[in-house]
């Protein structure tokens, strides 16, 4: 049964909660190939992959391997070559509406105010607006943002920043969040504050999303944050080489397990 996804046609979707254990993104046979000069550059090749609810997945390679290009199939930003990925069960026609992404470099509107920023995701699903206004409330005090709701981007840190890419992803409540390198261009300290805060709200039941996926090149933040790790290797272009299951005993207390020669 294929449906269109309702983040392209209407108000957000209010699925039936997920249950831990559920599937709620499935890639079958993915495969990813750009076109280039020289003919189709392939990326993904052959990918399968579960997100359950409850887990937080690392998607872990390193620079090119393909985190980026399967994190956006996932996500339904770009079609697969082949193959299919599907949300909770459904084939996906187009942006997945369970699904908001956070990115490296924030991708804010430098011409909204912090509040319209993050009412952004809710105004493309059709909120109306004294919802908008409420959601976007909770969400921004949620994250760390609370007074900062009428400053513009360029007047914060970067951290703050990302505060911002984070609440617009939250409030639209998604079963799946996405998370692109969300880190990596913050300094050593801040991103180790953001991370940390994130892990206490994710651990204590108050992240409003019911699965997430970290796209990183950091071992370190993989092994901190996931219960799971999907190594993309690089030879031949991401083909997932191996899953490797980081303990799931919260909190964090372990060290990085060996796996950078299943990088290389
Ligand atoms: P990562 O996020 O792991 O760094 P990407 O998914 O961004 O990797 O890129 C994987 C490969 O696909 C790289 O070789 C990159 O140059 C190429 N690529 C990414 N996006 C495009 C695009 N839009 N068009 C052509 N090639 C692309
Ligand atoms: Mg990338």
């Amino acid at each position: 049964k294929l449906r269109t996804p309702a983040a392209t046609t209407g108000p957000a979707v209010t699925p039936p909660p997920a249950a831990d254990g559920d599937a709620l993104l499935e890639a079958v046979g993915l495969t990813k190939s750009y076109a280039g000069a020289d003919g189709d550059l392939p990326v993904l090749s052959g990918i399968d992959l579960t997100v359950r609810a409850g887990e937080i997945v690392a998607l872990l390679g390193k620079s090119g391997s393909g985190k980026s290009t399967l994190l956006r199939c996932l996500a339904g930003l770009i079609p697969a070559s082949s193959g299919a990925v599907a949300y909770r069960g459904e084939p996906l026609t187009g942006a997945n509406p369970g699904t908001a992404m956070v990115f490296q470099t924030f991708a804010l509107l430098p011409w909204l105010t912090v509040r319209q920023n993050v009412e952004l995701g809710l105004e493309a699903r059709g909120v109306p607006a004294d919802e908008r206004a409420r959601a976007a409330g909770q969400a921004i005090d949620l994250i760390g943002l609370d007074g900062f709701e009428s400053a513009y981007p360029k007047e914060l840190s970067g951290g703050m920043r990302q505060r911002v890419g984070f609440a617009r992803a939250l409030v639209v409540e998604p079963d799946v969040l996405m998370m692109d390198e969300p880190f990596s261009a913050l300094d050593v300290l801040t991103a180790e504050n953001l991370r940390g805060e994130l892990m206490e709200l994710w651990e204590s039941g108050q992240f409003p999303t019911r699965a997430v996926v970290l796209v990183t090149h950091n071992i370190e933040e993989a092994v901190l944050m996931a219960d799971r790790i999907v190594v993309l290797g690089s030879r031949p272009y991401g083909t997932i080489r191996e899953t490797v299951e980081v303990g799931l005993d919260r909190p964090r207390d372990r060290e990085a397990p060996a796996f950078q020669e299943l990088i290389d």
